[in-house]
């Protein structure tokens, strides 16, 4: 399956990302369908429609009721810049965790380390789709099964390391902008299929942002959560 990569051939502790070259590396991913109860609707492919009337073309955007995201808010500059800041908000948030870092505010619920280290690599599955999409003539990529990924990948999240993971996290969300910059928008309607589901590079950017931004959201309310237990 072109998305998994064992983990413990991933790079040892302490390489930056960027270390890599361009080569994008495929990553353990999770998606958060079916598993978190505060997760986004949404794991990286969602439905948001295509295509349009009589050959016009429509924009569809993402948005999402839950965490106020609305794609459509975002030009294509300050949808770059918002990805870019996804590291230091996360770094911020992480930092501003003290004692609740890794801790659940419900059983069900993710801590902040464990949503951070997913949204890392959430995050990395859209380099790796981004960069498909514009190297590749309208690549498809078999369904993923989410199910076992997540269990795969999220078995190393509790115990991460905060600063790698905010720097990993930080790297990947540099990345994808650098690759959809580098593109220029007009090439962002290129797409990749995954499974039946055909996302377009844009479409891709701005669910990478609203599940990053999504998730910034759940660990502020556990950790409001968190705080007002010990209040
Ligand atoms: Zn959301």
């Amino acid at each position: 399956m072109p998305w998994v990569q064992d983990r413990s051939q991933e790079a040892a502790p302490g390489t930056p990302f960027e270390d890599r070259g361009t080569t994008i590396e495929p990553v353990v991913v999770a998606t958060p369908m079916g598993f978190m109860r505060s997760a986004p609707c949404t794991g990286m492919i969602v439905a948001t429609g295509s295509g349009g009337v009589n050959g016009a073309r429509r924009m569809d955007h993402e948005s999402c009721v839950a965490c106020d995201f609305d794609g459509s808010l975002f030009d294509a500059r300050q949808l770059l810049d918002a990805i870019r800041a996804l590291g230091p908000e996360w770094s911020t948030l992480l930092s501003n965790a003290g004692d609740d870092l890794r801790v659940r505010p419900a059983p069900e619920t993710w801590s902040a380390i464990e949503y951070a280290a997913h949204s890392r690599d959430i995050t990395a599955l859209h380099v790796f789709g981004v960069d498909q999409a514009l190297r590749l003539d309208e690549p498809v990529i078999p369904e993923i099964a989410a199910d076992e990924l997540i269990e795969e990948a999220s078995a190393t999240y509790a115990t991460a390391d905060p600063g790698l993971v905010a720097s990993e996290l930080g790297d990947q969300a540099r990345l994808l902008a650098d690759l959809a910059e580098a593109a220029g928008p007009a090439s962002w309607t290129r797409g990749i299929t995954i499974g039946d589901s055909r996302r377009d590079v844009r479409s891709l950017l701005e669910h990478a942002l609203h599940d990053s931004h999504h998730h910034l959201v759940d660990v502020e309310d556990g950790l409001s959560v968190l705080r007002a237990r010990t209040r």
